[in-house]
């Protein structure tokens, strides 16, 4: 497939995971991939040896950094924000630096990311930001924090698809179940209770998720904006 042939694709937080499932498809399908890191060189460099994508190291908490690396990336076709942590735990308990940490990443980042990219992107691009199904529910306890960082997205993505529908960029939220990466392994310890939840009773695959994106970031969805799409094997249902 060449869907993406010379597109300018930026995906924040793409070493591991969905992240790195969405820089592979990109690329296997023609475009010219960059993306960013924090903390795994080691899979940013094998990545980028597998598949010809630019690794960029650069965290996302830091405002500045991303702002100045989403900037370098010139005229963007296609931005997926991906990076992502998951804090869990009772709100009484849970380090508060730490809840600051994860909304620093889950929130303030790809807000920041979405509106720099917005800057020089071109007509009819593409801004897709990985949410979670957790931002429409939360099944257990624990998970206070983290629903309130996806559920931010949601907002968003509505706003920003006003701001700039009027050049035909559209703005996006995919928001997955259970998917089998290092944040969720389907072998760990929460699998049994998370299938218990869902209609199809398996975590999904980070190339599952990396097709709905392909699919958004695509020529076929240049109507589909402000929208919440969510790939859950029927979690939320
Ligand atoms: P992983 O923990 O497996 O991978 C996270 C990726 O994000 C890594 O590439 C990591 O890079 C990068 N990242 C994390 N923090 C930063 C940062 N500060 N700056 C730059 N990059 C960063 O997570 P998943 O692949 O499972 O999750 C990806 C997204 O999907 C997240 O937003 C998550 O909330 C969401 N999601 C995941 C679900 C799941 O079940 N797995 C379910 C619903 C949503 P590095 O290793 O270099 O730090």
């Amino acid at each position: 497939m060449t869907q993406f042939t010379d597109k300018n694709v930026l995906v924040i937080g793409g070493s591991r995971g969905i992240g790195a499932a969405v820089v592979e498809r990109l690329a296997a399908d023609g475009g010219q991939v960059a993306f960013t890191y924090a903390g795994s060189q080691d899979a940013a460099a094998a990545l980028a040896e597998k598949t010809g994508a630019e690794a960029i190291r650069s965290d996302a908490a830091h405002r500045a950094a991303l702002v100045e690396t989403v900037a370098s990336r010139g005229a963007l076709d296609v931005l997926v924000f991906n990076a992502g942590l998951l804090v869990l735990g009772d709100p009484l308990e849970l380090d508060p630096d730490a809840v600051d940490r994860m909304i620093d990443v889950n929130v303030r980042a790809p807000y920041h990311a979405a509106v720099e990219a917005a800057r020089q992107m071109r007509d009819g691009g593409r801004i897709i930001v990985i949410g979670s199904v957790n931002g429409d529910r939360m099944p257990f306890a624990g998970g206070a924090a983290y629903a309130l960082t996806k559920s931010a997205l949601q907002g968003m993505a509505r706003g920003l698809a006003r701001d700039f529908g009027p050049r035909g960029i559209t703005v996006n939220v995919v928001q997955p179940g259970p998917t089998d990466t290092d944040m969720n392994p389907a072998d760990g310890p929460m699998a049994n209770d998370m299938h218990s939840f869902m209609a199809i009773k398996r975590h999904g695959t980070a190339a599952e998720v990396a097709g709905l994106v392909a699919y958004l970031a695509g020529p076929e969805a240049g109507i589909v904006t402000g929208a919440l799409h969510t790939i859950d094997g029927g979690f939320g249902a």
